[in-house]
């Protein structure tokens, strides 16, 4: 079997954080804007931190030339805030996903990275808790672009650079709780493993049609199986 490159997504695949990082960045969007937007009803999963702050504060009627100007510091005090406001006790790891992400890191047929639209240091800091940060080496983050579906090609550059390898069609893996983890992928090829603990439904995930489709990864023979695919 040819090595495959594995990336995990981290909220609602990897980790739930209790709420602590939407908290944190409304907290910082008042600051910035005076307000939050209507981040109460507004849908999180498979977005990048810089687009959940675009989408937000159009919302309530800013410019996108405004947001463009605000945003890097607005990212920068979110990003502190989050590290500051966030305790060991804030993250769950969803069922299976530690032994899974270990099992995977020692298995030489899987390079492992992270796809996520977190900034890379708030990736970081809400893997910190659970002791996953050494096995990720490196990844693609919000912090590298606005729009996750850029992130997959960024991803398999990282990988190219770590490693010497190029990643390319089915050999790269993309493991997310989101229809959009499932979809950004789509136009480089790549497998898509949709896992039902996050936000989204398994009816809804099934609809995009995966390459697989896991409710946890409790089963940790069958999720790996899952990721690695057909020989
Ligand atoms: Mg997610």
């Amino acid at each position: 079997m040819s090595q495959r490159l594995v990336l995990f997504d981290i909220d609602g695949t990897i980790l739930s954080s209790s709420g602590v990082s939407a908290q944190a960045l409304g907290e910082t969007l008042v600051e910035m804007f005076g307000s939050d937007g209507y981040s109460a009803r507004y849908d999180y999963s498979g977005k990048t931190d810089p687009q959940i702050v675009r989408e937000l504060m159009r919302e309530v009627g800013f410019e996108d030339a405004e947001i463009d100007r605000r945003l890097p510091e607005t990212l920068r005090r979110y990003s502190a805030r989050l590290a500051e406001a966030l305790r060991p006790e804030h993250v769950s790891p969803k069922p299976g996903v530690t032994a899974l992400v270990h099992a995977l890191a020692e298995d030489p047929r899987v390079c492992l990275g992270l796809l996520t639209g977190n900034l890379e240091p708030c990736a970081r800091v809400k893997l910190g808790p659970l002791d996953l940060n050494p096995r990720f080496g490196f990844g693609a983050y919000g912090s590298d672009h606005e729009d996750r579906y850029q992130l997959p090609a960024v991803a398999v550059k990282r990988a190219l650079d770590h490693t010497g390898r190029a990643f390319a069609g089915k050999t790269v893996v993309i493991v997310g709780d989101s229809i959009h983890d499932v979809r950004c992928g789509q136009s480089l090829g790549v497998r898509a493993v949709a896992v039902a603990t996050g936000k989204t439904s398994r009816a809804v995930l099934a609809a995009e049609a995966p390459d697989a489709l896991l409710g946890d990864f409790s089963d940790i023979e069958a999720s790996i199986e899952a990721i690695l695919g057909p020989a």
